[in-house]
């Protein structure tokens, strides 16, 4: 991996690229003519999240010329999103010329920001990218494009009020917002949680963590960790814990075999960005349910970074079911009947989606209409995790299980990983969030017009600026002399 430190930081570089940007966006006309009729003490849009999903909708709505959005955010400033908390990654594992939100934008891609930094050899030189490193460019991100991200503020309580939304919110600012838009740009787990097996049932929380929890690997220093699950997270995690000293890490894996092809990544194009949100439920769940069950496999070099310890061990097909406390250990009980001791556990065991997971529609989550609730798959493609997403809308508003119990939920967009089974990779990963924003943009901007239509009508009636003054034209009559030539 290339050593940054080795590369001088040519902070001209910078200044010299936010200009560019600056020009390149006051040569599109940025930001767009502010259409909305205004209505007092109501934001048109509140983002939850200030994360690079939040970050990229605001974008793409200012973009369009809406300007009384506010971007919420519970974390402290520059620590939104997963990258300096629970990421435990040394890099990423996407490919570092994504574009992910630049919005269209070269100016604004992290390719642009590092080389104005650093240079074109060390661009050359870098294999992926670091992932404190990504974290500093959503801040400048963020900085450069003067989004105001109002840090410290979490938003519990989302209610509807007439046909507005009313947001109880708490931290850094307690009372109530009133908004008629919601967008939820909360994340991974932004419509659900991490995904807590039920083996670990009673155990006490001293014996086991997700690998979502703010974790104390130096406590783990001579013990025996047992890392549940092979995907991205468990190894990670099971690094940091061989990092930090841990006298031997298992991974207990219930696949027979290492999944070893990102298949979701193989098949990222253009093509399925745009269509899969348009394909019959049958073929969106088949491909999503194929992704779900194959599994992602853990990157190369976080792979790489476990097995190069002697202590670190891969067992397939030990499926847990149960784990019990004995005296200052735990034993996992396996379903092939073995078992094993352990000092510590970690779930590595991703998250789940499920809506009633979220605090912040209260019951009205178990209104929220599910994909179960809708399709039933052939016997061969079930899959109760895929179930439990949501069932969007094309504009990525949830909709309601019995029409009329929350009508409100027309104005809860969904713009994180929950959207997935239903409008595919735009809302979650880095390659497809600009897309994902602007379609994002476009369709809550049709919903706001066509709401305002009658004021939009009366501007139109109103609208009296002539173009022409009378004096561009003569008009003269059209009789027998235009026909004969001969002027009367
Ligand atoms: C460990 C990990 C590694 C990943 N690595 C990659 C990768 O290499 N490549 C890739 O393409 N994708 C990766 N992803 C997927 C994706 O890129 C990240 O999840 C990314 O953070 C998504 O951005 P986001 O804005 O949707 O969510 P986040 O960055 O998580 O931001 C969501 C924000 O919402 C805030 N929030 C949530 N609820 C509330 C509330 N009620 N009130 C106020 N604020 C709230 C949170 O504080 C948070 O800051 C990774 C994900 C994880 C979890």
């Amino acid at each position: 991996m290339t050593s940054i430190d080795d590369h001088r930081i040519d902070s001209r570089g910078l200044a010299a690229l936010e200009t560019r940007l600056r020009e390149d966006l006051a040569f599109l006309c940025y930001p767009g003519k502010d259409w909305v009729p205004p209505r007092d003490g109501v934001n048109d849009v509140v983002i939850i999240g200030g994360g690079m999903c939040g970050m990229v909708a605001w974008l793409g709505l200012r973009t369009g010329g809406l300007s009384r959005m506010r971007v919420l955010d519970r974390s402290a400033p520059g620590h939104e999103g997963p990258w300096l908390t629970y990421a435990r990654m040394e890099t990423l594992r996407s490919p570092k010329a994504l574009t992910g939100p630049a919005f269209g934008h070269g100016a604004l891609t992290f390719q642009a920001w590092f080389r104005a930094q650093f240079g074109a050899a060390a661009w050359d030189a870098l294999d992926k990218i670091p992932r404190p490193m990504w974290m500093d460019y959503l801040r400048w991100y963020r900085k450069t494009l003067e989004i105001p991200v109002e840090n410290g503020v979490s938003v519990d309580r989302v209610e509807p009020e007439g046909d507005l939304l009313r947001l109880t919110v708490s931290g850094a600012e307690t009372g109530t917002i009133l908004t008629r838009k919601l967008i939820f740009a909360t994340g991974r787990d932004g419509t659900g949680g991490p995904n807590i097996p039920g083996f670990v049932g009673d155990l006490p929380r001293r014996f086991w963590a997700h690998s979502a929890d703010d974790i104390d690997f130096a406590g783990l220093k001579g013990k025996r960790v047992a890392v549940i699950g092979v995907g991205a997270s468990a190894v990670d995690n099971a690094a940091e814990a061989l990092e930090h000293g841990a006298a031997e890490v298992r991974h207990l894996i219930r696949r027979e075999q290492m999944p070893t092809i990102n298949k979701m990544m193989g098949i990222g194009s253009f093509g399925f960005t745009a269509g899969f949100g348009e394909l019959p439920d049958e073929w969106r769940w088949r491909f999503m349910q194929y992704s779900l069950s194959t599994q992602t496999p853990p990157p190369h070099g976080s792979t790489l970074r476990v097995s190069r310890h002697p202590n670190a061990h891969f067992h397939f097909g030990k499926a847990t079911m149960r784990i019990d406390r004995t005296g200052d250990a735990v034993e996992i009980r396996f379903a092939d009947g073995t078992s094993w001791e352990a000092d510590f556990v970690i779930l590595g065991t991703g998250f789940r989606i499920d809506p009633m997971a979220r605090t912040e529609l209260g019951a009205t989550a178990g209104d929220i209409l599910l994909w179960k609730d809708v399709y039933a798959p052939p016997p061969d493609e079930r899959s109760e995790d895929l179930g439990g997403f949501p069932y969007l809308a094309p504009d990525f508003t949830f909709r309601e299980k019995v029409p009329g119990t929350a009508p409100w939920l027309r104005n809860v967009y969904c713009f994180n990983y929950g959207a997935s089974a239903s409008l595919g990779k735009v809302s979650g990963d880095i390659p497809g969030v600009s897309e994902g924003a602007a379609w994002l943009a476009r369709s809550l901007a049709a919903s706001l017009y066509a709401e305002d239509v009658d004021v939009h009508w009366q501007d139109m009636l109103d609208y009296d600026q002539p173009e022409l003054n009378g004096e561009e034209w003569r008009a003269t009559s059209l009789d027998a002399s235009v026909r004969t030539g001969k002027v009367a």
